[in-house]
């Protein structure tokens, strides 16, 4: 168990400031800033949308590495649990790439826990 707090707090931002159409990579980091080298912990999600219906972690996904979000919508890729069903995205493989990239940019940019 982690900070669910933390995550509730930091998705109502990024959901709100993008909404707002002013979040750029520097304002994102600044909103991730209290929240660096925590364990916030998706539990404490709130399922957010923004307007255009996307959530905290495809919002962070395109304000930080706008290219490979563009390019993992547009891939045909089967998932990378091609063998299995896989949970996840259901064997279509963008829900997890785009997994896969919030994963490394959280981990990257901010290292949360
Ligand atoms: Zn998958």
């Amino acid at each position: 168990m982690g900070w669910n707090e933390g995550y509730r707090i930091m998705e109502r931002q990024v959901v709100a400031l993008y909404d707002l159409n002013v979040l750029s990579k520097d304002v994102l980091n600044a909103v991730m800033e209290p929240f660096k080298n925590t364990d916030i912990d998706s539990g404490g999600s709130e399922d957010l949308k923004a307007i255009d219906g996307l959530g905290v972690e495809n919002i962070v996904c395109k304000v930080v590495k706008p290219q490979e979000y563009e390019r993992i919508l547009e891939t045909t890729e089967a998932c990378r649990d091609a063998d299995g069903e896989c949970k996840s995205c259901g064997g279509e493989g963008r829900d997890c790439l785009l997994f896969d990239l919030w994963s490394d940019i959280k981990k990257n940019e901010w290292r949360f826990w």
